[in-house]
């Protein structure tokens, strides 16, 4: 059987870019992108504009298809599948090209229970975001529903935004958010929060930030064109902030006559995140943007709606790492542990990079940067 160089598992920005390192070396590595989301997290949104080199953004596929062509250019071979587990087979000398490095030969399975076998590994694989799995959350998400401040904040300027969750996350992004929204109300079940004191502290005396507890989101609403939605069909706003689903129901039959729905929903996907568009002295939310949510005190009982432009969720992310079972270790969250500032995992020959090490910063440019450390750390593994 074949025993590649280097078998890398994930094609987001780590994966690929581990990629583009190990082919400029001349290791042809093998990379399994995964069967659902080849690309990675940015496949699922629009519009990338902190991404370095791009003054005017890019959207996230594009980015990730330009990726996957450098990777591609200097002889990366794709692999389309899952992979199902990692192991170490041979505790004898595999470990390098020329036999010196002791780490043995892993093998990698594939959903196929196909296997391959690699002197060194680099996984990349990522994590997904915790979803509240309510009615709206799907269909808005990208729209105004989003799981990333850092990403996303910047286009809710001057509109209300909601933030749920109650840990330390969804605190930093709630008064993060502070800086762009008109107000920022975050939204726990609980009255109590697993947040550090004094970051309720800086919350509480944030005048912008307000915080309701014992409350849930039940339902998430906005404008959609494609659905025929009530909403969207009077989702007219009379200014520029605080779009409102129920302002002026009726405003849209005094609307030119020549304006549908549908090219309003063109605009919108073709700007990517939500913007108002004013058209004859009238301010419309973005078609297909959030608008309102529907929430319930979970101690009365007692129900109402929200007006929102945006709905932060901060209820936590779980690394892809399950496949790794016991094969290197890992925190108690799932995220694999790597020896200081480098990449090397517990055993030695697998390394590890991107979102699923990393839960403090999640972003493309750091998981990127950390998958250009891998490449180096198992380029140094394979030839010392
Ligand atoms: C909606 C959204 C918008 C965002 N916007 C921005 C932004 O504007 N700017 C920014 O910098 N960051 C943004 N981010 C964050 C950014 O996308 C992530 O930080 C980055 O993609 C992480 O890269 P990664 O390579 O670690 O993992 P990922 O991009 O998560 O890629 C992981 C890859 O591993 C694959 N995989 C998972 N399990 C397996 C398996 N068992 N076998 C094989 N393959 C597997 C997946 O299919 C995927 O291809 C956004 C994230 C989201 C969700």
């Amino acid at each position: 059987m074949t025993v590649h160089n280097v078998i890398i598992i994930g094609s987001g920005p780590a994966g690929y870019t581990a990629a583009i390192y190990l082919g400029r070396a001349g290791l042809h590595p093998a990379l399994v992108t995964g069967a659902l989301t080849p690309g990675g997290q940015l496949v699922n949104t629009t519009e990338v504009e902190n991404f370095p080199g791009f003054p005017d953004g890019i959207l996230g596929p594009d980015l990730m298809d330009a990726m996957r062509a450098q990777a591609e250019r200097f002889g990366t071979e794709f692999i389309h599948e899952d992979v199902t587990s990692i192991e170490v087979v041979d505790g004898g000398d595999g470990g390098s090209a020329d036999g010196t490095a002791t780490g043995g030969i892993k093998r990698v399975t594939l959903e196929s229970d196909d296997v391959l076998d690699a002197r060194a590994v680099i996984v990349a694989t990522g994590s997904s975001y915790r979803k509240l799995g309510v009615p709206g959350e799907e269909e808005y998400s990208g729209r105004g529903v989003s799981y990333c401040a850092t990403c996303d904040g910047f286009f809710f300027k001057d509109k209300p935004i909601v933030v749920v969750g109650g840990g330390d996350s969804a605190f930093e992004e709630a008064l993060y958010l502070t800086r762009f929204g008109s107000s920022v109300t975050l939204i726990h079940r609980r009255d109590s929060f697993r947040a550090s004191a004094i970051m309720v502290e800086r919350a509480r005396a944030n005048d912008k930030l307000t915080l309701l507890t014992d409350t849930i989101v039940t339902a998430i609403h906005g404008g959609n064109a494609g659905t025929g939605d009530a909403v969207a069909a009077g989702s007219v706003a009379t200014s520029a902030g605080s779009p409102s689903a129920n302002a002026v129901p009726s405003a849209t039959s005094s609307l030119p006559a020549s304006l549908t729905l549908n090219p309003i929903g063109g605009i919108t996907l073709n700007t990517g995140k939500p913007a108002d568009i004013t058209l004859g002295g009238v301010t419309l939310p973005a078609a297909g943007s959030v608008t309102s949510i529907d929430i319930r005190n979970t101690v009365t009982g007692e129900t109402g709606t929200l007006d929102t432009a945006a709905v932060f969720v901060a209820i936590g992310h779980s690394p892809a790492t399950a496949f790794t079972g016991d094969v290197v270790r890992k925190d108690d969250d799932g995220y694999i542990l790597v020896d200081g500032a480098s990449t090397r995992t517990s055993t030695p020959g697998i390394f590890a990079a991107g979102d699923c090490v990393d839960r403090t910063y999640r972003q493309a440019i750091s998981a990127a940067g950390m998958g250009c450390r891998a490449a180096l750390d198992a380029q140094a593994y394979l030839t010392n």
